[in-house]
C-alpha cells in the first residue's frame, strides 16, 4: 500500500481531496498539517506531495488483540482466545466476534447480562428478543434457566448464536436452548417467565402488547437498548400494558428497565 502525503500549505483543501478520491484513494487521513491519502498503487497525481510506502496493517488482528474481558455481574464475557483469562470462581461466557451484535462491550449488553444475574432464573423459561450473538440467551442458561429461546429478524445472527452456544458447551439443537429467525409474533413456545430484549425504545413501545401476550403473570420483563432521553416512551408503554415498573439502571446515555407483569 502507498501513501501520498500532501502538506496542508500546498493543498487547496476540498478541491484537492476530490482529486485524491478521483485518482483512486482508498482512504484519507486529515491531520492539522498534512493529508495522508492511501492508494493500492502509485499513480500520477497533479498535486505536490510525497509518496511513501505504507506499512501493511492488519486492522482486524489489531482490534482483536485490543479486546479485553468484560465483567458483567457474576459473568465474565470473553472471546474464545481469552477464555484462559477468566478468573477462577466467575462464570465464563464465551462469545466470538462476528457479524452479530453482542460481544458484551456495549453498555446495553453488559447491563442486560448484569440484570439477568440479579434475576432468579433457576428453572425459568427465558425469551431473548433480538438475540444477535445469542449472548443473553446463553447467559440465561449459564445462570440457571431451564430453557432459553433467542429470536432475531436478521438471518446472519442465528448461525452465530448457535456457534456461540456450542463454544459454551450448550447444544443449540437440544430441547433447552434454541435460536429462531423471526420476531415475537413467530414465537410459538409461550409463555415465558422472563423476557429480555435489547432493542430500542420505540420498538419496545410497539412490542409492549406482545410482551404482555407471551409472559406469565408476575414474570420479569428486562428491556434495554433504551437511550435515557427516550425512557419516558418505555415507561408510558409499560404502564399502558399494566406492567409494574421495578427498577431503572443507567450507564452513560443508555438505560435498562426492569418491570413485572
Ligand atoms: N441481544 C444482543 C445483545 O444484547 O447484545 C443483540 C442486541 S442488538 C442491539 C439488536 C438485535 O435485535 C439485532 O440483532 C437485530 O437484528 C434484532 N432485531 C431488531 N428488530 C427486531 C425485531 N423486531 N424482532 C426480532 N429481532 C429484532
Amino acid at each position: 500500500m502507498w501513501v501520498f502525503v500532501l502538506k496542508r500549505e500546498n493543498a487547496s483543501h476540498e478541491a484537492d481531496l476530490d482529486v485524491l478520491w478521483d485518482f483512486g484513494a482508498t482512504g484519507l487521513e486529515e491531520g492539522e498539517r498534512e493529508v495522508r491519502a492511501y492508494f493500492e498503487r502509485r499513480v500520477d497525481l497533479p498535486l505536490i506531495g510525497e509518496w511513501q510506502q505504507a506499512e501493511e496493517r492488519d486492522w482486524q488482528a489489531e482490534w482483536k488483540a485490543s479486546l479485553r474481558p468484560v465483567e458483567a455481574g457474576r459473568i465474565t464475557i470473553v472471546p474464545p482466545w481469552l477464555r484462559g483469562e477468566v478468573p477462577e470462581g466467575r462464570l465464563a461466557l464465551v462469545i466470538d466476534i462476528g457479524m452479530a451484535f453482542g460481544t458484551g462491550h456495549h453498555e446495553t449488553t453488559r447491563m442486560a447480562v448484569e440484570e439477568l444475574g440479579r434475576t432468579d432464573l433457576a428453572g425459568k423459561r427465558v425469551l431473548d428478543v433480538g438475540t444477535g450473538s445469542g449472548v443473553l440467551a446463553i447467559a440465561a442458561m449459564r445462570l440457571g434457566a431451564s430453557e432459553a429461546l433467542g429470536v432475531d429478524l436478521d438471518p446472519v445472527t442465528i448461525p452465530a448464536a448457535r456457534e456461540n452456544a456450542r463454544a459454551n458447551g450448550l447444544d443449540p439443537d437440544g430441547l433447552t436452548l434454541r435460536f429462531v429467525e423471526g420476531t415475537l409474533s413467530d414465537v410459538r413456545a409461550a409463555p415465558f417467565d422472563v423476557i429480555v430484549a435489547n432493542l430500542y425504545a420505540e420498538l419496545h413501545d410497539m412490542l409492549m402488547n406482545q410482551y404482555r401476550d407471551v409472559i406469565v403473570a408476575s414474570g420479569s420483563l428486562l428491556l434495554t437498548g433504551i437511550l435515557t432521553s427516550k425512557l419516558d416512551v418505555v415507561l408510558a408503554a409499560l404502564a399502558r400494558q399494566g406492567f409494574s415498573h421495578v427498577d431503572t439502571r443507567t450507564d452513560g446515555d443508555w438505560a435498562l428497565v426492569a418491570a413485572r407483569a
